[in-house]
């Protein structure tokens, strides 16, 4: 099996390098992924394997393998990109101005038809059922996971598993990353408003001064992670945006402030949002101000169920070889694949993309982002690997 797959990804990868370059050259942002969609329709078809459209731009297909058994297993890519103007000159840069596939989801959807490709080929050698889910919108709330899971994509038939992979420069080419248990982190955006009394900044004394209130809210705030949280939890909060729109001598009416508040256990998550606000409007409200904390609640976090993921990494290991699988540190970013892992069994791991001897190390989310192509040579029978494994083959 491991190597009718090897030889199957052989053969179609300058195929899928040639889909990864296309999906790169088109972008479209979240939510938005029409012509991504339709490429990925035309492609199913051509390889005859049936599929449905579900949240608007998403599609979720099925590769039932002739051997009877009722496992199924549930293979996941995203397909929007980001509002990023990419680096000009590269030969399959981005043809939508604005627009670029920053974080990889076109390598992602490009390996996943791959995937199905060889799992397409190999139907008589297998039993089980592969879900195959493209969904859209993992950059942006709600979240695509989110839409596919209410409109039902993990039933009828319900997978055991939910398998992911995202491109990882940080690893280099040719390998892959796991981390078993919490992996990612949940993301909440925070908006925060405050507001006084404006006025000449000579005359403090008739004011009621926004700026100081929101220095001491921003340093207090910090007592949440600090004094709060429990050292043994994993727990950010950065204010990135301060907007107090004065000037030398005048103190403005109101302050506003962006954040983010990232942490791994849901319930100290709620508790962590009340504590911000209180004390944030107990130190406006100390000073003479008002303080309007909003918190949009973004991503939960990500856990990758253990057995499940130490048995996928023994899998990569036989398909790889234990030299190239790598294991992971806790990763406080967030991603949306956390709504798959909070409903059913999933694993979320690395594809390394990196390459130092080709200056291919910018990070996600830049304008000078790349991919190792030579990644693509692995994930696609690699994914079909694990997928036949863990459906018992
Ligand atoms: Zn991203
Ligand atoms: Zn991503």
């Amino acid at each position: 099996m491991k190597n009718k797959i090897g030889t199957l990804a052989a053969q179609i990868f300058e195929q899928t390098v040639a889909q990864r370059r296309h999906l790169h050259q088109h972008p479209e942002l979240s939510f938005e992924e029409y012509q991504t969609s339709a490429f990925v329709r035309a492609e199913l078809e051509r390889l005859a394997i049936p599929y449905r459209s579900m949240a608007n731009t998403g599609l979720v297909a099925e590769i039932v393998g002739d051997r009877p058994s009722g496992n199924v297993v549930a293979l996941r890519a995203d397909m929007d990109a980001l509002p990023i103007t990419e680096v000009a000159g590269r030969i399959y840069g981005s043809k939508h101005e604005g627009v670029m596939h920053a974080c990889g989801h076109d390598a992602h959807t490009a390996s996943l038809l791959g995937t199905a490709h060889i799992l397409q080929s190999l139907k008589a050698d297998f039993g089980g059922t592969v879900k195959l889910i493209f969904q859209p919108g993992e950059e942006r709330l709600p979240g695509g996971a989110s839409l596919m899971i209410k409109e039902g994509v993990l039933q009828n038939p319900a997978p055991q598993a939910v398998i992911g992979q995202h491109v990882m420069p940080l690893i280099p080419v040719g390998k892959v990353g796991f981390r078993a248990g919490k992996y990612m982190a949940s993301t909440d955006e925070l908006y925060v408003t405050v507001r006084g009394k404006g006025g000449h900044g000579a005359q403090p004394q008739q004011n009621i001064d926004p700026v100081v209130i929101a220095a001491h809210i921003i340093t207090a705030l910090q007592q949440v992670v600090s004094r709060i949280a429990d050292p043994k939890m994993p727990t950010v909060l950065s204010i990135g945006k301060v907007v107090a729109n004065g000037a030398t001598n005048v103190i403005p009416n109101e302050v506003y402030m962006e954040g983010t508040f990232r942490t791994f256990d849901e319930k100290w998550r709620k508790e962590a949002h009340a504590q911000m606000k209180k004390i944030a409007s107990g130190i406006a409200e100390s000073m003479g101000g008002t303080c309007d904390f909003e918190v949009r609640v973004g991503y939960p976090f990500l856990v990758n169920e253990e057995q499940l993921t130490a048995r996928v990494r023994e899998y990569a290991v036989e398909f790889l070889g234990e030299e190239h699988v790598v294991d992971l540190d806790l990763w406080l970013a967030g991603e949306d694949f956390a709504y798959y892992s909070q409903v059913a069994d999933a694993c979320f791991y690395r594809l390394g993309t990196g390459n130092e001897a080709k200056g291919i190390t910018a990070a996600v989310h830049t304008p000078t982002f790349d991919i190792d192509e030579q990644a693509l040579a692995i994930s696609t029978g690699l994914m079909a690997y694990i997928a036949l494994r863990q459906l018992g083959n």
